[in-house]
């Protein structure tokens, strides 16, 4: 008989899970409390402008092909992916600014260009040779397989070759070790923001980060990055694949210590062989007996994000996809987010306009700007009055970089609190990555794949292993497929 399996969650973990098991002939039910796919990688729309509401950038496209190709779709001919150059204007203050290529040459000149010297050039190539030795570790061990297995005999080589004082030694006092020109140590201190981590508290294992944005590129996707999701609702639905939306999960339903199905809400039972939840593990662990007090302390949590989308109703000259404004001082900000727990008087802001490289994602004649500051992933609901203050702040930080006053000739703005994220996606906080990636065993232990109770009680997503990120959800999915069994591959 055709094994059933019951998915919680149309999130990308929980969309490619689900595409894994339907072709390793499992019979497969998406439920999704939300109306619509995607999760956090979603699509806003208002007035003909369109906004990815989360990723605005992917790496690790190879990660995306395998999927694809499960679907007997090929990832670049349906969906035209653009490798971005340069990736992002740096802004520091008023005056100073670096781009940053994608192109290694056009790099090492920019390097050159901005610091007067040779010397960043070397500790760039020397990083970045750190960061492809814990990538290649990495592929073959921590984003292949769940954390606790045991190592192969095939890996020891590579174990043993580890650069170890490095990887789990203290990301920002590595980068400081390779670079010396202060502008150039922020940009590459901001690296684990990519996994909502400080650099002050992440390893030193997240010099993969920067290495795989260079090797395999940062990537767009015309029409947006949500038409990643819709493609693969179009795979899902192809094998046949049933979504179920506005359903929420309130019970794992057990038997003898194994689940046997879900109920929702709305009080309907789904059966089930195996359970795989792509929410947040804590939400599920509330639902499930043995699992009590095992969500994360807000200490243990990844940032969360004030977000703001912005219809603007002219065209913007001089400016490029992705612009990062830093604050003047970046120590404060993470001790204001991680310690203080508050809002950073003087935040770094991220601007992505895709209508730059896409004219599709805006009406003719204006602009979608996506912007975003990092903020604590707290639960109190921001009053309006601070919700007032944080733009103000925003745009203090953007008038200090020099960039134009999008707020003049906005055609609405919709803002986007941590309190906001925590009510639509169900993540604690509005954390955005789950367990926040400090000290290596935040970065190594992260919330089990498989529950520690319940027999066929899985977890896949961001909140689980390898973390947080497109392409690490994804492999999380490719792990878990193959934990349940039977899962294409
Ligand atoms: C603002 C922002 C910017 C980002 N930028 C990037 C970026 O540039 N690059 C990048 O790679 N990543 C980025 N990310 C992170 C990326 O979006 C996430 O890591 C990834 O999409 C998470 O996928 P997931 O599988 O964990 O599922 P999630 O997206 O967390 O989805 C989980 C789903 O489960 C559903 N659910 C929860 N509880 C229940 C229940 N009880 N019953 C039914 N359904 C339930 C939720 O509604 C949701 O749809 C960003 C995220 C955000 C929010």
């Amino acid at each position: 008989m055709t094994k059933q399996a019951v998915i919680i969650g149309a999130g990308l973990g929980g969309l490619a899970t689900a595409i894994r098991l339907a072709y390793g002939g499992w019979d497969v039910t998406v439920l999704e409390q939300g109306s619509r796919p995607g999760g956090k990688m979603n699509r806003f729309e208002r007035g003909g402008f369109k906004f990815d509401t989360g990723p605005s950038l992917i790496t690790l496209p190879h990660v995306f092909e395998r999927l694809f190709k499960l679907g007997g779709v090929d990832f670049h001919k349906i969906l035209s992916p653009v490798r971005l150059d340069p990736l992002f204007e740096y802004r520091f203050g008023s005056d100073a600014r670096f781009t940053y290529s994608s192109q290694l040459p056009d790099l090492t000149a920019e390097f050159e260009n901005f610091t007067g010297s040779t010397q960043d050039v070397d500790g760039l190539y020397r990083f970045l040779e750190l960061g492809a030795k814990l990538y290649n570790l990495s592929e073959k061990t921590f984003f292949d397989r769940p954390p606790m297995a045991k190592p192969r005999l095939k890996d020891l080589p590579l174990l043993l070759g580890a650069p170890k004082r490095h990887a789990w030694g203290n990301y920002k006092k590595a980068v400081h070790r390779y670079f010396k020109n202060p502008h150039i140590r922020q940009i590459f201190e901001r690296y684990p923001t990519y996994v909502g981590a400080s650099p002050k508290d992440a390893v030193g294992m997240l010099a993969l980060i920067p290495y795989m944005e260079l090797a395999f590129g940062g990537w767009y996707v015309p029409g947006g990055l949500y038409r990643i999701v819709e493609e693969l609702c179009e795979v899902a639905l192809r094998v046949g694949i049933r979504f179920e939306y506005s359903s929420t999960v309130a019970d794992i339903v057990t038997k003898s210590g194994s689940a046997t199905g879900v109920v929702t809400t709305a009080g309907s039972f789904f059966r089930a062989d195996a359970v795989i939840s792509n929410a947040d593990p804590g939400a599920i662990h509330r639902l499930t007996e043995g699992n009590a007090g095992r969500e994360l302390k807000p200490e243990q949590r990844s940032m969360s994000g004030f977000v703001m989308l912005i219809g603007l109703n002219k065209k913007l000259q001089g400016l490029r996809h992705h612009t990062v404004c830093f604050s003047d001082d970046y120590d404060r900000e993470f001790s204001q987010i991680f310690s203080e727990r508050k809002f950073p008087d003087d935040p770094t802001v991220y601007v992505n306009v895709p209508s730059i490289t896409d004219p599709s994602m805006a009406p003719v004649g204006g602009e979608s700007v996506f912007v975003m500051a990092n903020a604590p992933a707290d639960t109190a609901p921001w009053t309006p009055e601070f919700e007032a203050e944080a733009v103000r702040r925003v745009r203090e930080r953007l008038a200090k970089s020099g960039m134009p006053d999008f707020f003049v000739d906005a055609r609405f703005i919709d803002c986007w609190t941590p309190a906001w994220l925590e009510s639509e996606y169900s993540t604690p906080g509005g954390s955005i990555y789950g367990q926040v990636s400090h000290g290596w065993t935040g970065t190594v232990f992260r919330p089990s794949l498989k529950d520690r109770k319940i027999q066929n009680l899985f977890y896949v997503g961001g909140g689980t292993h390898p973390g947080g990120g497109t392409p690490t959800v994804l492999m999380s999915a490719e792990i878990v497929s193959e934990m349940v069994g039977g899962a294409a591959n």
